[in-house]
């Protein structure tokens, strides 16, 4: 950070909808910066996904990398688009190259609905649902040391790896969290360790790390049980911590049980950098009809506040992040503000917008 109280930040607007809510969500945050007061934004604007990839035939640019690791942090909207591929078929992913780049291994799923926002369960007790999944992003089945491989046409295979050293970081990452964010101070380790050597491994050193956090209840589930308790009672959900790819799946159905992708906000954190993007993709189906709904890239901003805030220990920037909270729930509290991804008029300009004015009158 500056000495002027000043962060660098790297913005990525990647592919499809992603500039669609970059512009207006930077423009929110030199709002609240200033509102607040304290400190302020000096933005560098970063090149990288699939369009990128089209023209210059590289995803992830040296210089976009460069610009990322000198930055206080990095905020992304979406990257990748269905028909650009590599050779082997596999889309264009610098999102995730971003993970491995920096060590990313915290990836910080919220799963909180909007006050007014239509519940997608029936239930009462859906209004309470209010935890966090936290997907390890480095390693297990997407780890790129140890890439699939393909013999022909008879045979393909990925490798799951679980190491220790990111194990214990997570572990610790996840009841940190829970001893601090006010809930039931619990953490579930979502595995499938009764059939894989790797997740007994995982299970093993998830007790083990919770011996150092008095106070904080462990306990753990199989996945596909714990996908279940998802939408049959979330509500009983504190912290949650899992491997890459059952991360990816469950934080979707997250985001299902908030309103659909674009309420779900997330943060990738590692030891000194930390990504902070919606948890959708580019959405090619709604790009350039200003359909998409700004409302997770706006809360993963509000993220990205309240980590610049600790790290740097600017009140003020949590003050700004909580004030971007309140906005959002107060433009949706009513219940009049219907995106169309729910079947309402709502489109990007009218969230922004009624999120803009909020902010503009709540309390800082
Ligand atoms: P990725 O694999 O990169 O996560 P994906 O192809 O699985 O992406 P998304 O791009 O997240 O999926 O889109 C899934 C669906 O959700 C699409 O139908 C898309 O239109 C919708 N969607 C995603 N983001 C938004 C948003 N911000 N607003 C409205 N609808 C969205």
């Amino acid at each position: 950070m500056k000495s002027n109280n000043t962060f660098r930040i790297a913005l990525f607007p990647g592919d499809g909808i992603g500039a669609e809510i970059t512009e207006p969500t930077r423009l929110l945050l030199d709002e609240v910066a200033a509102k607040v007061g304290g400190f302020g934004f000096d933005w560098a604007p970063c090149e990288a996904g699939a369009a990128y990839y089209r023209k210059h035939g590289t995803a992830l640019p040296d210089h976009s990398i460069r610009t990322a690791r000198e930055a206080d942090a990095i905020l992304l909207a979406a990257m990748g688009l269905p028909d650009v591929r590599q050779a082997d078929g596999r889309e264009m992913t610098p999102q995730i190259d971003l993970r491995f780049e920096f060590g990313l291994y915290a990836g910080v799923r919220p799963v909180k609905p909007i006050p007014g926002v239509r519940a997608i369960l029936a239930d009462p007790r859906a209004h309470d649902i209010d935890y966090v999944i936290i997907r390890e992003s480095i390693e297990g089945l997407f780890a790129p040391y140890a890439p699939g491989t393909r013999d022909g046409d008879g045979e393909a295979r990925e490798t799951m790896v679980i190491t220790r050293p990111v194990c214990e970081k997570l572990f610790d990452f996840a009841f940190k969290l829970a001893q601090e964010r006010g809930g039931e101070k619990k953490v579930t380790s979502v595995d499938k360790a009764n059939v894989f050597q790797a997740f007994a491994f995982w299970r093993e050193i998830f007790y083990e790390r919770a011996k150092g956090f008095d106070g904080v209840a462990a306990d753990h589930a199989y996945v596909d049980a714990f996908a279940m308790t998802m939408v049959q009672k979330p509500w009983t959900i504190d912290v949650a911590v899992t491997e890459n790819m059952f991360g990816d799946i469950l934080s979707d159905l997250g985001a299902a049980l908030m309103g659909g992708m674009g309420y779900a906000p997330s943060a990738d954190i590692g030891d000194e950098h930390a990504v902070f993007q919606p948890c959708h993709g580019s959405a090619p189906d709604i790009a350039g009809k200003g359909l998409a709904n700004p409302t997770a890239m706006i809360l993963s901003a509000a993220m990205m506040l309240d980590w610049l805030g600790a790290k740097h220990g600017s009140r003020e920037a949590g003050v700004a992040a909580s004030a971007m909270r309140r906005a959002v729930d107060e433009a949706f509290g009513g219940g009049q503000l219907v995106t169309c991804e729910l079947g309402g008029k709502a489109g990007t300009e009218a969230v922004f917008a009624a999120v803009r004015e909020t902010l503009a009158r709540v309390d800082a």
